[in-house]
């Protein structure tokens, strides 16, 4: 089991994600076997209030000066993270890209989209 450090963790330590539970997924562009396990559609418009802003800007720090994952894992170009976590009953949702070597954050939401290019998944610690 994963001991937390510094502000959370990407866990993979095999307990399964249930309803209510801080997720997270990471998508691969590569791991689609053909052109037609890309799921076309429309990205969903992402807003937050301050607090949402203060964790999004946490993540990404996280993210690009520390190694939140709890394996060995390097980002490569083009790489999504999605996380979900619940407040109160609420989700509050984020979207972060890889490129040019570095974590964004990402306006839209495509986790509806792409469910075939999860690379790794598993739960947020805290
Ligand atoms: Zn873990």
């Amino acid at each position: 089991m994963c001991e937390i450090t510094d502000g959370f963790k990407l866990c993979t330590c095999g307990e399964t994600i249930t309803q209510g539970m801080d997720y997270w997924q990471l998508k691969r562009l590569g791991i689609a076997n053909n052109f037609f396990d890309l799921e076309m559609g429309r990205c969903m418009n992402l807003s937050y209030d301050i607090a949402g802003h203060l964790l999004a800007d946490k993540i990404l720090h996280l993210l690009n000066h520390a190694n939140p994952f709890d394996f060995d894992y390097t980002p490569i170009q083009h790489d999504v993270l999605n996380m979900t976590f619940y407040q109160k009953g609420n989700s509050i949702k984020f979207e972060f890209y890889f490129d040019n070597n570095q974590w964004h954050q990402e306006m839209t939401l495509s986790e509806h989209l792409n469910k075939k290019m999860i690379a790794f998944q598993g739960l947020i610690r805290r």
